[in-house]
């Protein structure tokens, strides 16, 4: 599943390749990709399109135009790009669009699962989208102690079900939440709003360096994931907690144990991250 380090390695790869060009071609084979828009309706639009830039939000990867459109696109399980020359283009059953570029290469969205979405929307649609959906980037300047204790304040729950809320960490998932927590020595069972001050700060230096390391990494390879070049990340062999139950935990030696918080997996040391400890 692509978090923030996954999305952001895709734009990079993506980015000096797709700006400055336009859309020659597009065809889309999945209702479900652009739902409640028609698959051809949203094909025809981006026809002619020029791209401006590539940004991130959190796990979304918004195409600028230089028309003023967007296409915001969120990967959600399994979705992946591919770029290549047009005659290299994958011959892949899980193929769900095919965007061609004037410069003769093409995009290839990849999705098994069919959990992603393409949205075209115009920039104050998109800003919009974004305001209802998405906290603070945890690599820029408003994720602070700060911001987090008035966002905690209140939640009774787990604070790994917390920074699951893209309203709080915009871009955090499963696997970086467990490795942020063990990096701040964080009980991921303990109500949000029990954390104090120090903790607060220790969480806050652990979520940027997890994910500066993640991005560094070039992201996790884990089941489908793949960086448009086709080349795996190497963050999963410096996982330090994440699927890694019964092993030693690399700062104590104590066993690395498993359990669920919010349906999700999630692994912690029980030495190094008690319940209590302030
Ligand atoms: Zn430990």
């Amino acid at each position: 599943v692509p978090e923030l380090p996954e999305v952001e390695t895709i734009r990079r790869q993506l980015e000096p390749l797709v700006v400055g060009r336009r859309i020659v071609q597009a065809s889309i084979d999945d209702p479900r990709l652009t739902a409640p828009e028609s698959p051809g309706t949203v094909a025809h639009r981006l026809v002619g399109e020029r791209i401006a830039a590539l940004d991130r939000h959190g796990k979304y990867l918004d195409v600028v135009f230089e028309s003023g459109n967007h296409l915001l696109v969120h990967l959600r399980m399994t979705g992946s790009f591919r770029h290549t020359r047009r005659s290299e283009s994958p011959d892949d059953p899980y193929t769900r669009a095919v965007v061609s570029l004037d410069d003769g290469s093409d995009v290839t969205y990849r999705d098994v699962r069919r959990f992603g979405t393409w949205k075209l929307m115009g920039s104050e649609e998109v800003t919009r989208y974004l305001g209802a959906r998405l906290g603070p980037e945890p690599l820029g300047g408003g994720f602070t102690a700060g911001w987090l204790a008035a966002a905690l304040a209140r939640r009774r729950a787990a604070v790994k079900a917390a920074l699951l809320d893209q309203r709080i960490v915009a871009g955090m998932g499963n696997i970086y939440a467990d490795e942020a927590l063990w990096s701040a020595r964080i009980n991921p069972l303990r109500p949000a709003s029990s954390l104090s001050r120090e903790e607060l700060l220790r969480l806050v230096r652990a979520v940027r360096s997890v994910l500066r390391r993640g991005v560094a990494r070039q992201g996790a390879t884990l089941r489908d994931y793949r960086a448009p070049d086709g080349a795996s990340g190497s963050m999963q062999d410096a996982f330090r907690v994440y699927g890694r139950e019964g092993q030693p935990c690399p700062r104590c030696g104590a066993a690395i144990v498993h359990t669920v918080v919010a349906g999700r997996g999630t692994h912690y040391c029980p030495a190094c991250q008690p319940w209590s400890l302030a």
